[in-house]
Order: C-alpha cells, then structure tokens, then sequence
C-alpha cells in the first residue's frame, strides 16, 4: 500500500480515536495532551507521533498510553509501542493553532500557551463562579480572591491547606481561570508537586537543568498543588526551595496548597517550612452543614438543566447534607449518580429513591465521629496532650493511649490506613496496622482496657 494512502486512513483512525478520548479523559487532558499530537505512521505495532514540545511526548507517554491503545483495539488495531518526536518547526505548522511553537523556543508565546509553558491542566469546572462559599472556607476564598486580582503581591507565598475534597484545587484553578482571564499576559503556571518532581527529574535527566531553572523562575506566578507530597524526596525538595526564593526575591507570586498546614509536614526540611510560613497560611475547615447544602443545591440546579428538569423533592438535598459529612467530593459523587438514576428510570428524586440509590455512601457515612474527635477524646480520657497524638513521643504512657485512638479510628470511621497514619502526624501505615493489631490483643488480655475502649466508643458514638 501506498504511503499516501496508508496515513490517510491512519488520520482518520485517529481522529476517531480522538472522538472516544474526548469522554474517557475529559475534555482538559483532551485539549492540552492529546490534541497536539500528530500521528505519523503505524508499523509493526508502532505507533509514531509528532509533538510540539518533548514534555507533552513524555506527559501522553506516562499517563494516556492505556487509553490509547485501547481505543486503537476497540477499531482492531494492535498497538504495542507509542514513539514520540519533536516536531521541527516546519513540520508541526500544520498542526499547531499557535503557529507551530518549537520547543526550544518556549519563552515568546504571549498567551501562556499551553506547548509554550504547559503547567497541569485546568478543570474547566473549577473557577470561583462555582465555588460556593461558607464560614469553612471563606478565608481561604477571599485570600485567593486576592491573589487573582494580581494586585501588589502583599503576602508571599499564599498556603492553602486541608484535608482532602475541601476546595483546594478547585481554588487554585480558578485563580489560574481568572488570572488568564484579566491578565493574558502574566505567565500563570499550575501544576502539581508530583509533576513538578517529575519534571525536575527529567530534566536532570536529560541534562537540561538550566532549560528547567528558567522556565521556573521565568512565570509571573506559581501554584503548586500537594506540596506535601514532595517531603523526603530531597533535591526535589532542594530545588523547589531554590525556585521559591528566585521567585520570591522578583516579587512574584507563590500560591502552595497541602493537605496540612506547614509546620506539620513531615520530613520537610525546617528552612522550607519558615519559608512557606512566612507569607499568609490559611485552613479549609471542614465543611459545615449550610455550607454542604450550598454546594449541592448549585449542582442540583447546574443537573436540572442539564437532565431537563428532573424534580427534586423537598428535603432530599437537607437530608443529603446532614447525613453526608465526609467530603465535597462524596457528595457531588452521590447527587451525580442520584440524577443519572433518576433520569434513567424516568422518577422524581424522592427520599425513598435517595436512599435507595445511595444506601452505600450512606452507609458509609453513618459514623460521623471523626478521626480528631477521638484523638480528643481519647486523649481527655488518659489526660495526655492532644498533639502528643501526632508527636513522637514513645514512652507507653502516651504511645499506648496513641494506639487506642488508632485502633478507635480503624473501627469508628471509614478512613483508610495511610489516612489514619496522616492523621496521626504523618506514620505509615504499617505503624498503624501495628497499633491496631497490638490493642487487639491487649484487649482480650487486659480487661481495663477493655472496659476503656468500652467506654470511648460509647462516648463516641453519642
Ligand atoms: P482538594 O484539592 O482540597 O482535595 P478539590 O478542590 O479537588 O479538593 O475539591 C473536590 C471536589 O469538591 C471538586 O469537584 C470541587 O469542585 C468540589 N468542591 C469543593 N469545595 C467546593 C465549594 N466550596 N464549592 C463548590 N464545589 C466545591
Ligand atoms: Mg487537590
């Protein structure tokens, strides 16, 4: 078969794989990963590409290889390898909107074009239109506010932080959002500190640390999500500091979220953590109960219109924001599937259809008692302090009150074991594993802890 003909056909192949990849990866990871791909040619099982910048290659190459060749499959096509190729200038015009940006050539681009600068994706859903506000978070949403104004950088770096589904992300995209939106001409870079690891490292690699020093200290403001994710991994750390104080010292703007607040990050060196405290740290409460049912009546009436007014009875979203208290995410996950029930079987969402559909996640939040409310109880209880529940401390006095509180977390709530060891000042797992294993044996051998644990619980569950 002729060349010619060979890639038409593949054209089209992919541009229907392009059509499946559109749902399964969302529209985003579509836009900023997939799109810029041109495929080359397919022989033996591989399947060449051209791309725009090598990062963009590497970032398909990591995360989107399953998804593509399983729609190849899907059309009977046997994909076993992806390669990819930095395009010359010449050869990716036809495919580049931005005029083919090389990848050398990543400073000019004046939009913060995304093969130019190409930070995470945006969630297109995250901006502070959507995001409702209450008492738990409306700190961290005025402060992020601020920040987006672009005003004078008054208080560097912004930290955001808590525990996991409380608006984080969401908050930092939509500085980005409206960042991009008033001030085209600041660069904005957003990503998270996994990707920043991974792309310090690469670098290092590929000996092109002087390419990503510059790209760093070159934007006009940096977010990086998930700092804690990059404690004990120390050059990353290393440079990650470095960047900060380049940035810092031109007066530009840092935004850094983490699941807890500075000083607790464990094995993050000291001069990161005061470099971190020195600008303004604020917490994401908990949600609250005005602040749940908030949040699901905007998704209630975004679902309304998007499944033709379904009708939602009196009380299901207050019946929802009562009884789901773990998360955000929990809870957009339940009203999500309760209208695409609902709209399947043709009902009015009901109490009895709400608790019908949703009896899992319901279940599952039947214990509202929370991972702090022991530690506080139980530390109460043996009148130890409540931070020696996250400290080191290791004489028994402490470490076995410790363990019971672990063990009491374990059963009361539903939170897995690397999330109980967070909470318990950042232990592994298997500390927690151990803990719970040893208070089980001490129960059936000591009755006064038996008859302790008796009386937490109770005490709990009240
Ligand atoms: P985090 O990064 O803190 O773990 P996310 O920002 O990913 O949490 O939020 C989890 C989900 O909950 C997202 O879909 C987000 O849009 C939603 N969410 C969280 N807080 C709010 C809020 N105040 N208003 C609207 N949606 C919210
Ligand atoms: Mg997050």
């Amino acid at each position: 078969m002729a060349k010619n003909g060979r890639d038409a056909t593949l054209q089209e192949r992919w541009t229907e794989v392009c059509k499946a990849l559109q749902e399964t990866i969302g529209r985003n990871n579509f836009v900023t990963w997939i799109e810029p791909l041109q495929p080359r040619g397919l022989t033996d099982g591989v399947l060449r590409f051209a791309v725009p910048t090598r990062f963009i290659g590497d970032w398909v190459s990591r995360n989107f290889v399953p998804q593509i060749r399983a729609e190849f499959e899907r059309l009977g096509i046997d994909v076993a390898r992806l390669e990819f190729q930095v395009a010359r200038k010449s050869a990716s015009a036809a495919a580049a909107a931005s005029g083919g940006a090389s990848a050398s050539s990543s400073a000019e681009s004046p939009n913060g074009d995304d093969t130019a600068l190409p930070g995470a994706a945006l969630d297109g859903r995250f901006t502070f239109d959507s995001f409702v506000v209450g008492k738990p978070n409306e700190l961290a949403h005025a402060a992020a506010r601020r920040v987006a104004e672009a005003g004078a950088v008054t208080f560097n770096p912004l930290f955001l932080y808590g525990g996991v589904g409380l608006g984080k992300t969401h908050l930092m995209h939509a500085i980005a959002w409206e960042l991009n939106a008033r001030h085209p001409d600041k660069r904005v870079l957003y990503l998270s500190a996994e990707q920043f690891m991974y792309r310090f490292i690469q670098a290092l690699r590929e000996k092109q640390i002087m390419d990503f020093k510059e790209l760093f200290r070159s934007v006009d403001v940096l977010m990086v999500d998930d700092v804690q994710f990059i404690a004990g991994k120390d050059s990353t750390q290393d440079e990650f500091f470095h960047t900060f104080n380049a940035l810092v010292d031109q007066q530009k703007q840092i935004v850094i979220s983490a699941d807890r607040a500075p000083g607790e990050i464990k094995d993050l060196e000291e001069r990161i953590k005061s470099r971190l405290q020195c600008g303004l740290v604020v917490d994401l409460h908990p949600t609250d109960y005005e602040l749940r049912l908030g949040i699901l009546q905007q998704k209630a009436e975004h679902y309304r219109a998007q499944y033709g007014d379904l009708k939602v009875a009196e009380g299901v979203l207050e019946f929802l924001a009562h009884r789901i208290t773990t998360n955000v995410r929990v809870l957009e996950g339940a009203l999500t599937r309760l209208f695409a029930f609902a709209s399947l079987v043709g009902r009015e969402i009901t109490l009895d259809l709400a608790q019908d559909c949703l009896a899992d996640i319901l279940r599952a939040s039947e214990s509202r008692v929370t991972i702090e409310e022991i530690q506080r109880k139980v530390s109460e209880h043996y009148n130890i302090r409540l931070s020696d529940m996250i400290g080191p401390k290791r004489v028994r006095t402490i470490a076995r009150p410790r363990q019971i509180a672990m063990f009491l977390a374990k059963e009361l709530t539903t939170r897995s074991l690397p999330e109980i060891g967070r909470r318990f000042g950042g232990r592994d797992h298997t500390t927690i594993i151990h803990g719970v294993r040893r208070v089980e044996e001490l129960r059936t051998a000591d009755s006064q802890i038996a008859e302790d644990i008796e009386l937490l619980r109770r005490l709990l569950s009240n």
